[in-house]
């Protein structure tokens, strides 16, 4: 229910597309309109009093040549610009050039005031005056005015640009003009063409976006629709990939997901069959010898007692081992670490296990160092590890009841290795006889006691100690478990 309601809430991908899509478009038509539309005139007219610059640059190194006329005047008529040129003599100006391109250029105009204006903008701005004059029909040109004989009606614009030349002991005044065309006409005409480019490119992007979501989409509802058979139940769903990289890699992940799904749901029925099956057993026996102790006299033996002290024994056992277990797996269980003669430990606890089977015909042989060696662990987890290896071994030590059990000092590492002259164990069930309740003879379980928990211990426990441990094995040769612990000097290190 949750997850449908998120999926009504959430846009789907082909709409995020179109509107990450439509906002890029957007993006864009605003930069166009900016510089297209808004800024237009503004750069055009920058650009003319740029050109006016330039050719004022060009134009001072023709005033004193010789024929500085004829040449000012073919290049002014080729960049389409009015020139008049003065020399200023200290009482007078006198004409050099004076070329007229265009009737509606202002520097023609001029009444002498305004000329001498504009000189004296020029003289004090460092040589240079640029301005920009702009008729329009509300404010028509008057007959004496500025422009006196200009002949304009209606809208016009014109760049001026005035210089002073020196050259040498001469100083020149130049005047230039260039006519603005109006940019408003094609402004408007740019403006409609906006709407049109602005639907046709939002269209595009919808359509591209439907495209998009379509390649995009397909595979991952695909793998939806197996995942959703997946958590259904259906752990044998098969998931494959196609398209680009990252569905393949989702796909990968979920196949995974699955078969580990599946693998862990098998074991898990396996570890309740498996347990209920153990815990049945001592219960029924238990049952069964007490029911027969009340109902038939004389039953009441010490041995039939024995029978259900031992079931009782073995069902704590077992009990004790998953607890512990569950406990470790979990990390709830904290090493108590304490530093302890480990040959001396060895000792004591081989001495009591072999009084205990002594009497069934079993024989532990140690190989035990003589001196004392330290070792930083949890004295308790690690004599449990020692009980547990050394029970295997006596379980499966098949004819010769003999088990031997060694201690080697090495420089660092002290090795314990808890050998018998069993079975063995084939070469490749040794991965999983570490596993929680794996057993390699599941036809006779019952033939030998063990929980099947005992190993899964012993790796949970070197694991907590981040400790070495390992098995050697030949089938019908017998087998070697062993484990390594750092040795700690006697000054602690
Ligand atoms: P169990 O209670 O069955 O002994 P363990 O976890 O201690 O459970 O051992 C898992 C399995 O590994 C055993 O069932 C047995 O098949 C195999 N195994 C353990 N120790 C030995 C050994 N010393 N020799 C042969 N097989 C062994």
């Amino acid at each position: 229910m949750s997850a449908q309601n998120t999926h009504k809430r959430a846009v789907g991908i082909r709409w995020r597309l179109f509107g990450c899509l439509a906002l890029f478009t957007a993006l864009i038509l605003l930069v166009l309109w900016l510089f297209q539309v808004r800024l237009l005139s503004t750069f055009y007219e920058r650009e003319k009093f740029v050109e006016l610059r330039e050719s004022a640059d060009i134009l001072s190194g023709y005033v004193e040549t010789e024929d500085a006329k004829q040449q000012i005047a073919d290049y002014a008529k080729e960049k389409g610009i009015c020139v008049r040129v003065f020399f200023l003599d200290k009482t007078q100006a006198r004409t050099v050039a004076d070329t007229e391109v265009s009737a509606r250029c202002v520097i023609h105009h001029l009444s002498a005031e305004t000329l001498d204006a504009l000189y004296r903008n020029a003289r004090e701005n460092d040589g240079v005056w640029e301005e920009r004059f702009e008729f329009s029909d509300d404010e028509p040109v008057q007959e004496g005015g500025r422009f006196p004989g200009f002949p304009v009606r209606g809208t016009s614009v014109n760049a001026i640009h005035v210089q002073l030349i020196t050259q040498g002991e001469n100083t020149y005044l130049m005047l230039l003009d260039i006519e603005m065309t109006p940019v408003d006409a094609t402004v408007r005409t740019l403006e409609n063409q906006f709407i049109w480019i602005a639907c046709i490119l939002l269209g595009a992007s919808f359509l591209f976006a439907l495209l998009l979501s379509r390649i995009v989409a397909k595979p991952l509802i695909r793998i939806t629709k197996k995942a959703e058979k997946l958590s259904a139940g259906e752990f044998d769903t098969s998931f494959e990939g196609g398209g680009y990289r990252e569905v393949q890699e989702l796909s990968d992940t979920l196949a995974f997901a699955a078969s580990e799904i599946g693998a862990t749901g098998r074991l898990q029925r396996e570890l309740i069959a498996n347990i209920s099956h153990d815990l049945r057993t001592p219960l029924t026996m238990i049952k069964g010898y007490s029911e027969m102790m009340r109902d038939i006299p004389g039953e009441n033996s010490p041995e039939n007692i024995q029978a259900v002290i031992d079931e009782t024994t073995r069902l704590s056992e077992l009990v004790n081992d998953l607890l512990d277990l569950s406990k470790l797996q979990a990390g709830t269980l904290k090493l108590h670490e304490e530093v302890f003669d480990l040959t001396q430990m060895l000792r004591e606890a081989l001495e009591r296990y072999d009084t205990l089977i002594r009497h069934k015909g079993y024989r532990i042989e140690s190989m035990i160092d003589t001196r004392e060696v330290l070792v930083r662990a949890d004295r308790t987890m690690i004599l449990q590890v020692l009980y547990n290896l050394v029970g295997n071994a006596v379980n499966y030590a098949g004819e010769s009841k003999r088990i031997l059990v060694s201690e080697v000092v090495g420089n660092d590492t002290v090795r314990i290795c808890v050998a018998d002259e069993g079975e063995g164990i084939p070469p490749e069930q040794i991965p999983e006889i570490w596993d929680r309740y794996y057993r390699v003879d599941r036809e006779h379980r019952r033939a030998v006691m063990g929980t099947g928990l005992g190993l899964s211990i012993v790796k949970n426990i070197m694991e907590a100690h981040q400790a070495h441990y390992g098995v050697q094995s030949a089938l019908g040769a017998g087998s070697v478990f062993w484990f390594e612990l750092p040795i700690v000097r006697a000054d602690g290190e």
